[in-house]
């Protein structure tokens, strides 16, 4: 039985694929597949909804079947999968509430918006964690104007771009047959193989969402 590294644990405890390690995420590889339960709690009856499962509140309740466990869960999915602290993802939910529109599309809006996020949908990052460590590098401009900030907001028409300095760097070698296979979410636009445009406001079609977004307004509304 493969094991859990420290990395894929969090998808462990959310219970969830949090999708954190690029292509092994999609593979066979990924322990999810074979196993789908929360540290320190073992088999089929632990997973919520199965019969059996552990609930109630206070610190072990975050696994339960409470609806406050259930939204902490939630929070702390999408937290994991954009690998973000507490404090951000307070400061988008109070950014989100603050616009017009709904509160769920709004916080998404804003995590897909990150400039690390848009490295890794562009497929210059395999992974969320590794387009932050390349964004941080300093490997990127937008709009011409270099930028290491992972949570810099990209807008539309952006264009994002991997700096002429940074092309021939060992991480970028491989690029081309990476893309081919990379998929770009519909507000993404490759120009070339090191430049992509955003074309439109960056978010999330319902079938890819990562969680119920819906129980993390819920669950900061509270
Ligand atoms: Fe690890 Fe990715 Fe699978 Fe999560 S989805 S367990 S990060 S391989």
């Amino acid at each position: 039985m493969q094991a859990f590294d420290s990395v894929c644990a969090r998808c462990r405890r959310a219970n969830e694929k949090l999708f954190l390690k690029g292509d092994k995420c999609i593979s066979p590889k990924c322990p999810m597949v074979r196993r789908a339960y929360a540290p320190g709690v073992h088999g089929v009856a632990a997973r919520p909804g199965a019969a059996g499962g552990k609930s109630g509140g206070g610190k072990g309740g975050s696994r339960g079947g409470s609806e406050y466990g259930k939204q902490l869960r939630e929070k702390q999915a999408l937290r994991a999968t954009y690998g973000i602290r507490e404090r951000q993802l307070k400061k988008y939910y109070a950014l989100a509430v603050s616009k017009k529109g709904v509160t769920g599309e709004m916080l998404i809006q804003y995590l897909e918006s990150r400039l690390d996020n848009v490295v890794f949908r562009m497929g210059f990052g395999t992974s969320r964690a590794h387009a932050r460590q390349l964004v941080g590098h300093g490997m990127f401009s937008v709009n011409g104007r270099a930028t290491n900030i992972p949570s810099f907001q990209v807008s539309k028409d952006d264009v994002v771009k991997i700096k002429e300095t940074k092309k021939t760097k060992p991480v970028f070698t491989d690029l081309a047959d990476r893309l081919a296979n990379k998929t770009l979410p519909n507000w993404l636009e490759r120009e070339d193989t090191y430049t992509a445009k955003v074309t439109a406001t960056p978010g999330l079609e319902p079938h890819e969402m990562p969680v119920d977004v819906q129980m993390i307004v819920e669950f900061y509304s509270r």
